[in-house]
C-alpha cells in the first residue's frame, strides 16, 4: 500500500497554489455586460453556411487538421487588408484558439525563466497568468491618471527591467484607451531585441481616425499584433484568435503550438465567418455609436468615464463599487467589476440592455 498523501497533494507548482482559476462569473441573467461580447448572434444565413461546412468537415474528422492553417491564414491576411488597408502575407498571420492562446504562445516563445514581461496597469488582467503559466516574471508600470500612456515612465521602466516581453492592448481593456501611433514606434525601437504585442482585440470598434498598429507592421520587425474573432465578429464562442508579425516571428510560435491546436471544424467555421465578414461586421457601428451615447449619458449623469474606443465603457468612480455590482446583479444586469477602485466595466449591448442598464444604475445610486 502507498503511504498516505501528504498536506501538499497534488504535487502542484507552489506558485499555483491556492489560486483561484480565472473567470468572470458566468451566472444565468437577463442582461449580461460584463465580458464584451457582442449582443448580436450571427445572421441566420451565416448560421446556415456555418452548419454546412462543419458537416462537409465532419465527414473527413477521421484525418488530422491542417497543421498550417493555411486556408485561414490566406483569408485573414486579406480579410485585413480590407480592413485596415494593410498588405500582408499568409506567412505572416498566425491563428490559435483565441487571441488568449496566441498570447501564451508568444509567452512560451519569447518568455520563460530568467525572462521578464512588461505591461502598464490599468491592463488586461489574463497577462500576468500567462506569464505566470510560462514561468515569466512579471513586471506592470503604470499609466497616466487618466489612463493615457506615460511614455517616459515607460522608458525608465525598460530601462530597468529589460524585458524579452512587452504586452499593451489597444484599444486598452478595461479603460478603452487606444495608443497614439508615436507612442508604439517609440516603444518598438526602445525595446529592439524584445517583441511589443500590442493586443488589438478590440481594433474594430476604434473610433473613426484612430489608426490600427498594423499599419507599423513594416517598420518594427518587432512588433505584433493580435487580433479576435470574439468581440466585433460575434465569435466568442468558436474560439479563434490570430497575430500579425513578422514572419520570423510566426515561425517561432510554430515551434511551442501544440500539435494539431486549431480543430478542423474551428478552422471550417473561422473561415466561412471571414467569408461573411462585411454581415457579421455589420452591428459594429451601431455599437460604437450606442457606446458613444452611453459615454454622453454617463457623463450627464456626473458619473467619471474613460473615453473609449472599443465596446465597453469604464465609469466610477464608486466609495464601493462592490455594493453597486451587487445592486445591478439584484436587478438582473451583469456588469463587470475591474479596474482601479472604484470603477467598474459595462459591455455596450442592445438598445434594449442598455436602457435596462441605465434604470438599473439610476435606481442603485439615487
Ligand atoms: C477579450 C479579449 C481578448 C480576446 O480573447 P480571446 O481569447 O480571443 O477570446 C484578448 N485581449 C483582450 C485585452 C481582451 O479583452
Amino acid at each position: 500500500m502507498s503511504p498516505p498523501p501528504s498536506a501538499g497533494w497534488p504535487p502542484l507548482r507552489d506558485e499555483l497554489r491556492d489560486i483561484a482559476p480565472y473567470g468572470a462569473p458566468q451566472l444565468d441573467v437577463a442582461v449580461a455586460l460584463n465580458v464584451n461580447e457582442n449582443p448580436y448572434g450571427p445572421p441566420p444565413r451565416v448560421v446556415a453556411d456555418i452548419a454546412t461546412a462543419v458537416q462537409e468537415v465532419a465527414a473527413g474528422l477521421n484525418r488530422y487538421p491542417d497543421r498550417e492553417s493555411t486556408e485561414l491564414r490566406k483569408a485573414l491576411a486579406d480579410y485585413l487588408a480590407r480592413e485596415s488597408g494593410v498588405v500582408l502575407a499568409a506567412d505572416q498571420l498566425w491563428a490559435a484558439n483565441g487571441s488568449n492562446e496566441v498570447m501564451l504562445q508568444l509567452l512560451q516563445a519569447f518568455g520563460g525563466p530568467g525572462r521578464t514581461a512588461v505591461s502598464f496597469a490599468p491592463t488586461y488582467s489574463m497577462y500576468p497568468e500567462y506569464a505566470r503559466d510560462a514561468m515569466t516574471s512579471w513586471v506592470a508600470g503604470r499609466r497616466r491618471d487618466d489612463f493615457g500612456f506615460d511614455l517616459d515612465h515607460a522608458r525608465d521602466l525598460l530601462d530597468q527591467h529589460r524585458p524579452s516581453v512587452v504586452l499593451l492592448p489597444s484599444p486598452n481593456n478595461p479603460t478603452g484607451t487606444a495608443l497614439p501611433h508615436e507612442a508604439i514606434g517609440t516603444l518598438c525601437a526602445l525595446v529592439p531585441d524584445a517583441v511589443v504585442v500590442i493586443d488589438e482585440a478590440y481594433a474594430e470598434f476604434r473610433r473613426t481616425g484612430t489608426p490600427s498598429a498594423l499599419e507599423l507592421l513594416a517598420t518594427h520587425r518587432n512588433l505584433v499584433v493580435t487580433r479576435t474573432m470574439s468581440k466585433a465578429f460575434a465569435l466568442a464562442g468558436a474560439r479563434v484568435g490570430y497575430l500579425a508579425a513578422a514572419p520570423e516571428i510566426c515561425d517561432a510560435v510554430r515551434v511551442v503550438r501544440l500539435p494539431y491546436h486549431l480543430s478542423a471544424v474551428t478552422q471550417a467555421v473561422a473561415g466561412v465567418a471571414l467569408r461573411h465578414a462585411d454581415e457579421l461586421l455589420a452591428r459594429v457601428d451601431d455599437l460604437r455609436q450606442e457606446r458613444d451615447r452611453l459615454v454622453t449619458w454617463l457623463r450627464e449623469q456626473a458619473f467619471e468615464v474613460a473615453d473609449s474606443d472599443a465596446n465597453f465603457v469604464l465609469f466610477g468612480r464608486f466609495p464601493d463599487r462592490h455594493a453597486i455590482w451587487q445592486g445591478l446583479l439584484r436587478r438582473g444586469v451583469l456588469i463587470r467589476e475591474t479596474g482601479p477602485d472604484g470603477w467598474l466595466r459595462v459591455s455596450v449591448g442592445t438598445p434594449g440592455e442598455m436602457a435596462a442598464f441605465r434604470r438599473a444604475l439610476l435606481e442603485e445610486t439615487r
